[in-house]
């Protein structure tokens, strides 16, 4: 069965065509899934029952089942969803002063390997569907009862690996019929695939781009990530001033700082120089120690010594606040969990 939330309103539209009905029952149905948030096409009161049969034979709706849910003290919580084809992953909700944002998975498993991630060393699966990528906002807002406001693609899984379906899940959560997220409440970050950086600046979609960045040498981000190896830094920081040219959206950069790794101020000096003249703001994470992991998190004391010389060197540059750490929610904790 095909699943309803795979597409957007215009594939919808053309879809429907194809099963000879007319498009503005697309637009009903739309409405029903994001505006309504339904869960069943028997409650698509505006359609006739013969049409709603007609559609249960064809699509599903994909709702995920809750698997397993964790609150942490600071009101973060964990989700592992069912997919529904016996695979899980994890998604979780954050709530600050200005509402809630929402972390969610792109892929099964993740292929960049990345050191300091709990993400890597578990195989990767497959790629996420747009519906089961929109399915996890409307699952945690259904357990909630609330209206999420932010989504951030910083979950299990490389966006940009997962190009088309993102990008197609973007317009479903960015429609005005659809979850209406505005785009600059969207965030897609990427460990530096920079093919896809330049896709997406042809995009016009004004999501904001984050950049896990880490490292100030070539060196250093290759010890740190392995994709490095293909995009180095200085083609990741061109691709990076053309998304800029292209969107005139700030970049957002992200570096987790790292014990005797990254930390000191050699490194804020070259991260100063890289970035000089690029409009960007900078995201410290002090970095989560995983399982085995050869990094561990900076003291506090440089945490804030590193962010000081940033801002004093021109960078706007700020602390991420850790949240949903005793849950193993926190940057780069998440994990397909075997069922
Ligand atoms: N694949 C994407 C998105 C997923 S990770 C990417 O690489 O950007 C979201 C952010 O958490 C990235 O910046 C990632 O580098 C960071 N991260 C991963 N593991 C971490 C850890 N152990 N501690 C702190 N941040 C981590």
């Amino acid at each position: 069965m095909k699943n309803i939330k795979d597409y957007n309103l215009d594939s919808l539209k053309e879809e429907f065509i194809k099963i000879g009905e007319k498009p503005f029952r697309a637009e009903q149905v739309f409405k029903w899934i994001y505006e309504a948030k339904v869960t069943d096409f028997d409650e698509m009161t505006n359609l006739s029952l013969d049409l709603r049969e007609k559609l249960k034979n064809i699509y599903t709706m994909c709702n995920f089942k809750i698997l397993k849910k964790q609150e942490s003290s600071d009101g973060t919580k964990k989700y592992l969803f069912d997919v529904l084809d016996g695979n899980a992953i994890e998604t979780v909700l954050m709530s600050y002063h200005h509402g809630y944002s929402l972390c969610v998975s792109s892929q099964i498993g993740c292929k960049m390997g990345c050191k300091f991630c709990a993400s890597t060393g578990i195989n990767f699966i497959r790629n996420l569907t747009s519906g089961e990528i929109v399915e996890q906002i409307l699952a945690v807002e259904r357990d909630n009862n609330i209206r999420i406001s932010n989504i951030v693609f910083m979950g299990i899984g490389e966006p940009l690996n997962n190009y088309t379906n993102v990008v197609n899940a973007i317009r479903i959560i960015n429609n005005p019929k659809g979850l209406n997220i505005g785009a600059r409440h969207i965030s897609i970050s990427t460990s530096g695939l920079v093919p896809g950086i330049y896709r997406l600046a042809e995009e016009n979609i004004q999501c904001t781009l984050s950049i896990s960045l880490h490292a100030t040498t070539n060196e250093q981000r290759s010890k740190m990530m392995p994709v490095n190896n293909a995009f180095p830094i200085e083609e990741l920081l061109k691709a990076c001033k053309d998304y800029i040219e292209k969107t005139n959206r700030r970049i957002s950069f992200e570096y987790a700082l790292a014990k005797d790794n990254n930390d000191n101020l050699e490194d804020a000096k070259r991260l100063c120089k890289l970035l000089k003249g690029m409009i960007c703001h900078i995201n410290l994470i002090p970095i989560n120690k995983i399982e085995n992991g050869e990094f561990t998190k900076s003291s506090n004391e440089n945490i804030m010594r590193f962010r000081d010389y940033l801002n004093e060197h021109g960078i706007v540059a700020t602390i991420r606040r850790e949240l949903g750490s005793d849950i193993d929610a926190a940057c780069g904790q998440l994990r397909r969990k075997n069922l």
